[in-house]
């Protein structure tokens, strides 16, 4: 375990805010989690489990303890004919996990190539992308109980995985530290092609029976040519979560706008915040130095040095205009802090 006081953070979030933790703690093995409580009064102290800071936005200061975990072992706890079951601890880079897996030909995350950040963050929201999600293959999560001090797990079920949600998002927010996932992927894998322009991709490139690497590597292509790398320029991806609505208010756009996108997700329609926005006028619209990305404006971007209360101005900006043209309020998905 590794302990730094007056930490910087401008490194550890995709948004690249320039702000400090009073303290930040590198958890490098499992068991040094028990030891964490010498460290500080759990679970009354508020602490924040730090991934690869791709899904939070910091707006200030981090006036108490960041913990971050490094334990990323992978390995295979069980295999049938059909499955094999794979657990990866915490600390692993998701889009690691995603090479292994489909470079083994085992199915069943391919779609969710390049999504960034760790495996210990993937279940809190249940990523999603390119028509899979992980509730799809989550088997069970481990997590370390902060007011029992011990280390617990739930199956899927536990988890009440919905669009960008879970038990951890709700009830059990802030009194858990994740340390592991464990997948139960195909050693059969059908491709997942109904999703977006992946089918058409695929055959603009002359792949008629695609492998599961085949697709996951025209979704690399897809993302890398639509989606802003952080690393050179700040962003958390979707800013926003897409907007389920009742039948009445689709009906109300479909008057104005009769070629409203929408779909059913959970037996409710949802539409696309990113049209949402653009047809509010503010798609690659720019104030100071926040904007949303021309080709993909739910990513609001950092393009210098924009502190999170401007991100924020921005976002509650997007959101009122929203509002006002569609009578649709966006909730964010990125997490504030
Ligand atoms: C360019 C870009 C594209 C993206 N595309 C997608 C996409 O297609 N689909 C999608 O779903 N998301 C997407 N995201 C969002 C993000 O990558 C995911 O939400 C990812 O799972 C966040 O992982 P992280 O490790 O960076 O988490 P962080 O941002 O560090 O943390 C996110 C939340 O999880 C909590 N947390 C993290 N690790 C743990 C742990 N071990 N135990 C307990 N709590 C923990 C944090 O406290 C925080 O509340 C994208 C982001 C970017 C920048």
């Amino acid at each position: 375990m590794k302990l730094f006081e007056n930490f910087s953070l401008k490194d550890l979030n995709t948004f690249h805010i320039d702000v400090k933790a009073k303290r930040f703690i590198l958890v490098e093995k499992i068991d040094e989690l028990f030891d964490l409580k010498d460290s500080f009064d759990l679970p009354s102290e508020k602490i924040l489990i730090l991934g690869g800071g791709s899904n939070v936005l910091f707006t200030k200061d981090f006036d108490s303890t960041i913990i971050q975990l490094s334990f990323n072992q992978l390995s295979e706890i069980n295999s049938d004919k059909n499955f094999v079951l794979l657990k990866a601890e915490a600390g692993m880079v998701w889009d690691d996990l995603v090479k292994s897996t489909v470079e083994n030909n085992l199915g069943g995350i391919e779609n969710l190539a390049m999504i960034p950040g760790t495996v210990g963050a993937a279940p809190i929201q249940n990523i999603g992308a390119y028509g899979q999600e992980l509730k799809d293959t989550l088997y069970e999560v481990e997590f370390y109980d902060l007011t029992e001090r011990k280390i617990k797990s739930f199956s899927n079920e536990q988890c009440q995985f919905g669009y960008r949600d879970s038990v951890f998002k709700k009830s059990l927010k802030n009194k858990f530290i994740i340390t592991s996932i464990t997948l139960r992927l195909y050693k059969n894998p059908v491709p997942v092609l109904n999703y977006g322009n992946v089918a058409t991709e695929l055959s603009k490139e002359g792949i008629a029976n695609p492998t599961i690497k085949d697709v996951s590597n025209i979704i690399r292509k897809i993302r890398t040519e639509k989606l802003p790398d952080p690393q050179k320029i700040g962003n958390a991806g979707s800013f926003f979560k897409n907007p389920f609505v009742d039948e009445k208010t689709l009906l109300q756009i479909k008057n104005n706008f009769p070629d409203v996108p929408s779909f059913l997700q959970e037996n409710k329609i949802k539409i696309p915040a990113a049209w949402l926005i653009e047809k509010s006028g503010l798609k690659g619209f720019r104030k100071g130095n926040v904007g949303t990305y021309p080709k993909q404006p739910l990513v609001i971007v950092n393009y210098e040095d924009a502190t999170g209360a401007e991100i924020i101005d921005f976002a509650k900006f997007i959101q009122k205009t929203v509002l006002e043209t569609f009578n649709i309020e966006l909730e964010p998905e990125v997490n504030i802090i």
